[in-house]
């Protein structure tokens, strides 16, 4: 096979791949590569990769090539790690999640006749699709999909990890869960739809309110949990006195009517004879004293 018939093949993959000489000098730059980057191989061909790629000149990236070219060995450039070696635009069926095409990169040593290292060649592969597919799953699994914020599972899997590391280090941890009250009359008033628009607005209002390092999950169907890491109850109470307030002044207004809500809350924190399970039950009573109380209110327990 000749040079020329190689060559052939390697600009009709579905990839890019790219040639480098010991100077990272481009010795040979795909079809592909010139297609996703507007620069025609004739154009780039003995020049300099980093004249045209600077954010590739990081100590990273030359210990890499170096390395590659000393001893011979092979490197990746995950997309997990990286997102991409080579900035360009993702194919737009993709959606647009990605503002660049997400790359695995594969470096790899160029021996000559006597085995000597002569060079290094790149391979870059777009795995943005894959990627895609990830992040979509990984939302799936721990998002809900009406209101957008956290779910259950996830929620009960935080809540173990906090738990631990809390109970570690003996800082405090607070629970907060929420209910709203007399949820059944909008939607036997108002419809379902209107239910889920409300579910919406409280979910929202709440994951707004609470600090960046608290965290809030639809626990069920009406039913809100925030956990909130190194908080005392004392601190709880006056985060969820500003939940509560911030929930009953919204205007939700749906077909013309304006409907408004009330919430009840419980709060547990932290005690040292504590397992998840009690902290959340703690909670979960707590509400259930508020609710009995006359809602719209807080207990803590
Ligand atoms: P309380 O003050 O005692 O909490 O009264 P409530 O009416 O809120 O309590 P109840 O548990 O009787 O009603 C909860 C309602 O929430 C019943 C159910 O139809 C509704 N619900 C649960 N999930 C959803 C949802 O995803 N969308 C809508 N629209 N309604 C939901
Ligand atoms: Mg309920
Ligand atoms: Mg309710």
């Amino acid at each position: 096979m000749t040079l020329n018939e190689l060559t052939q093949v390697f600009d009709t993959v579905n990839f890019g791949l790219v040639v480098l000489d010991r100077e990272i000098k481009i010795q040979y730059w795909n079809r592909w590569m010139a297609m996703h980057s507007g620069l025609p191989s004739d154009q780039i061909i003995g020049e300099p990769l980093f004249d045209f790629f600077p954010h590739l000149s990081t100590p990273g990236f030359n210990k890499n090539c170096k390395s590659v070219l000393s001893f011979g060995n092979f490197a990746f450039f995950s997309q997990k790690l990286h997102r991409f070696l080579f900035p360009f635009k993702p194919d737009s069926s993709f959606g647009y999640r990605f503002d660049l095409m997400q790359q695995s990169c594969t470096m790899g040593p160029l021996r000559s006749d006597d085995n000597s290292i002569s060079g290094l060649f790149l391979i870059v592969q777009d795995v943005t699709e894959l990627a895609t597919y990830e992040q979509k799953l990984v939302e799936m699994n721990t998002k809900d999909a009406l209101t957008g914020i956290y779910n259950r599972r996830y929620l009960e899997s935080r809540l173990q990890e906090e738990f631990e590391r809390h109970r570690r280090h003996s800082h405090p941890l607070s629970l907060i869960m929420i209910d709203i009250d007399f949820f059944k009359k909008v939607n036997d008033n108002y419809g379902h739809q209107c239910g889920d628009v409300v579910l919406q607005a409280v979910a929202e209002k709440t994951a707004a309110v609470i600090r960046k390092t608290d965290f809030v999950a639809r626990y069920g169907g009406e039913e809100f949990c925030c956990l909130l890491p190194e908080t005392a109850v004392d601190a709880a109470e006056i985060i969820a006195e500003n939940i509560r307030t911030h929930i009953e002044q919204i205007e939700n207004i749906f077909e013309g009517n304006c409907i408004k809500v009330t919430i009840s809350l419980g709060i547990s924190g932290l005690a040292a004879e504590d397992s998840p399970e009690t902290l959340l039950k703690r909670a979960d009573d707590a509400l259930y004293q508020a609710k009995h109380s006359g809602r719209n209110r807080f207990i803590r327990l």
